[in-house]
């Protein structure tokens, strides 16, 4: 069985093509898959606002959603997800981590699937690319370390696995570790009072692969053993690979010396795929798959996907899915009519009704230019809801709001939607009002 994460990323490749791209971005992306126990699914949310717009929204869907891809009836709850809780409460298991240090163990961990030869190569990962390559054909000569960042889904832990495969090909001792691996690791090494052997484990791989760095950037101790382990590495040139979500020096915890040392050899970064690496990513994934999805659906889906890559994945089975269930061929017309449920407009005319309504305001007062707080509150509110709930452009919201200008209403949006998660009173308003809007 996949893990509560891919389950959930699976999830939200299906989940983005069937809300609003701006409700999307507002009140998924952030989330997370925690476990899957009993028939009980629990998505974190990133905050208390989320997680209660989330249950009172997209419950039904979530459930939905989870029930086809899991082929069980599953249960959703929705907490708040503390980053720092989770990885407390992995401490917590470390013991019942294998230690997987040794030679067998650190092959069978390179997933088959995640090799060079289906990495696909566009704009946005170039550089990385070629990077991870030259590090496994000239290890510790041209560029150590090597460092690469993205945003989750975007292929990091593919190249390192891809570095490992090769690596093994070429009779080379390599080492992977999450760091979260690594991390449970060293405080078992502790607790068994044998930091000195787990330190020494990593004296003889030619290649260091080290994953998600970000796990260890708050922890002291774990992070001052892995910088013994990388200068001592270092030191004997040995090739250091190192991944994470943040540019060294966005990670603020870090100190300034531990972030020259990651800046001494490249840093390379992914950017999320463009429109033609996601089409090339779709046709390959298809084949993998043994999908018969034609070019012309690939290109659809391609344009209509924006998620991360292992979201577009899930994007592609969910569709491959539902028309098998419909037995219908994927025709763009299919795809078209697969992806419009909960999508349909409403009016922006019943927005500002709405709006108007709630704040026992007149809608002539909205399109007009009084700037009292209340009144100019309601308009952006009104602004923030025309794009989330009925996708209208900012010229179209606009001109329904007295002629202003699109600066103005791009401005009010934005003001709005980055309140909204962090500001209780204003998220409960806008909560009332879509579902004033949308009383089912
Ligand atoms: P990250 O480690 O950055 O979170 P992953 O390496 O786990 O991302 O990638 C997520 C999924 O997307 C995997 O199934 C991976 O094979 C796929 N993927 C990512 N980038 C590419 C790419 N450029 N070509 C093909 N598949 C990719
Ligand atoms: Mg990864």
């Amino acid at each position: 069985m996949d893990s509560a994460k891919e389950i959930w990323e699976r999830a939200l490749g299906e989940l983005q093509l069937q809300v609003s791209r701006a409700n999307y971005t507002t009140w998924l992306e952030k989330s997370c898959g925690i476990s899957f126990q009993k028939g009980i699914f629990v998505v974190g949310a990133p905050n208390a606002f989320v997680a209660e717009w989330l249950i009172k929204r997209l419950h039904s869907l979530i459930r939905k959603t989870l029930t086809q891809i899991t082929g069980t009836n599953v249960d959703v709850q929705f907490i708040v997800h503390d980053k720092e809780q989770l990885q407390s409460s992995s401490l917590a298991s470390a013991s019942q981590t294998d230690g997987g240090t040794s030679t067998k163990a650190r092959i069978d961990r390179f997933n088959p699937r995640y090799t060079f030869s289906n990495f696909i190569v566009g704009d946005c990962n170039r550089l990385a690319y070629a990077a991870t390559v030259e590090t496994v054909e000239n290890p510790g000569h041209t560029y150590n370390p090597l460092f690469i960042y993205s945003s989750t889904g975007q292929g990091k832990t593919h190249l390192l696995h891809a570095i490992g495969h090769r690596a093994v090909d070429n009779g080379l001792c390599v080492t992977y570790t999450s760091a979260e691996q690594f991390t449970n690791e060293f405080i078992k090494a502790i607790k068994q009072k044998q930091v000195e052997d787990f330190r020494g484990k990593f004296k003889n791989t030619h290649l260091f692969l080290f994953d998600d760095m970000q796990f260890i950037i708050n922890k002291k101790q774990t992070l001052q053993c892995f910088f013994q382990i990388f200068s001592e590495l270092y030191n004997n040139n040995r090739q250091i690979i190192i991944t994470a979500d943040h540019h060294p020096k966005d990670m603020a915890p870090l100190s300034d010396k531990f972030k020259s040392h990651l800046e001494w050899g490249l840093i390379a970064s992914i950017q999320p795929p463009d429109l033609k690496t996601r089409l090339a990513i779709l046709s390959t994934k298809a084949q993998e798959m043994a999908l018969a999805v034609s070019d012309e659906v690939l290109q659809l889906l391609a344009k209509r996907t924006w998620g991360n890559i292992r979201q577009l994945e899930g994007a592609l089975i969910y569709l491959t899915a539902r028309a098998k269930l419909i037995r219908a061929e994927l025709t763009p017309q299919i795809v078209n009519m697969l992806l419009t449920s909960t999508t349909a407009k409403k009016g922006a005319n019943l927005i500002l009704q709405t709006v108007a309504d709630y704040f026992n305001l007149s809608t002539e007062e909205l399109r007009g230019d009084t700037r009292n707080r209340k009144i100019a509150l309601a308009r952006q509110i009104a602004m923030y809801l025309m794009k989330e709930e009925d996708n209208c452009s900012f010229t179209e919201i606009g001109k329904l709001l007295g002629n202003r200008s699109h600066a103005t209403i791009i401005y009010g949006h934005r003001k709005i939607a980055t309140q909204i998660t962090t500001n209780p009173k204003l998220h409960r308003q806008i909560l009332e009002i879509s579902e004033k809007i949308n009383p089912h």
